[in-house]
């Protein structure tokens, strides 16, 4: 409606998709426990940011997304923290193994801002997070593999290299996200992405991060996001 409309101008944010839920305004509006608002709180995040306003009711409604939005924007925060309630949703599974959320990165540094900012939500909840990537030794990664965790952050070769060593399976993978697809292309991570998204069931929930979407990554996203709602916040995309 036109309320929504002026709210969402307000925020530079523009949609396209069907069946779009509305922006929030505040993290309580959310529906999060209270252990995940103390974390919110502890975080010393007060309201979410505006892709935040926009891709936490999308995500938490189980919905596709393709977000695009420049750096600093606060992406992170709009995929892990509906990564938990997910993970919290689940009925017992702690007899299977593997993780439930897996997220790629392009760079072991990305990929380990985002294992520290998992964590901070995740340990609250007694959810194990796993960092996968280069510059730490295989046979270390393979074992904390093996012991089990919930949320795997990960580059793509280094996560491949651990597939292949049987260190894990993701058959009990339901939610997926690529952080920083454009750069994972540039860095020609192509093939590994697909060979990831390959091996995760299809009827997992699938999340896509950009800050531009060269053609090459539009088309990765038709084929392996279904009915996703395309958020854009500012002048990027
Ligand atoms: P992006 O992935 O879009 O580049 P990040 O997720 O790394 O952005 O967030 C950028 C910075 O903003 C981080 O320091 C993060 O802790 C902070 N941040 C994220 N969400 C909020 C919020 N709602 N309120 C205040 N700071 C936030
Ligand atoms: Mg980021």
């Amino acid at each position: 409606d036109e309320e929504v409309a002026e709210y969402s101008r307000g925020l530079a944010i523009r949609v396209s998709g069907l069946e779009v839920p509305r922006p929030i305004k505040l993290f309580e509006d959310c529906g999060f426990s209270a252990q995940l608002m103390g974390a919110i709180g502890k975080q010393g995040y007060q309201k979410p940011t505006p892709i935040q306003c926009q891709a936490l009711p999308i995500v938490l409604s189980g919905r596709d997304i393709i977000g695009i939005a420049k750096t600093g924007s606060g992406k992170t925060a709009a995929f892990v923290l509906p990564m938990i309630v997910h993970i919290m949703d689940q009925p017992e599974l702690a007899k299977e193994e593997g993780p439930i959320g897996v997220i790629c990165a392009p760079t072991r540094e990305l990929a380990h801002q985002i294992y520290l900012e998992a964590k901070k939500f995740a340990k609250p909840h007694g959810i194990r997070v796993s960092a996968v990537y280069g510059g730490m030794s295989k046979l270390e990664q393979f074992k904390e593999l093996k012991a089990g965790c919930e949320i795997v952050v990960a580059t793509p070769g280094r996560l491949i290299d651990m597939i292949k060593m049987k260190a894990l399976t993701m058959l009990r993978t339901t939610y997926l996200v690529l952080d920083e697809a454009d750069r994972m292309f540039d860095l020609g991570f192509e093939p590994q992405i697909r060979s990831i998204v390959g091996q995760i069931r299809p009827d997992r929930q699938t999340l896509l991060f950009s800050a531009t979407m060269p053609r090459k990554v539009e088309r990765l996203a038709r084929e392996i996001l279904t009915d996703p709602i395309r958020v854009t916040v500012g002048e990027v995309g």
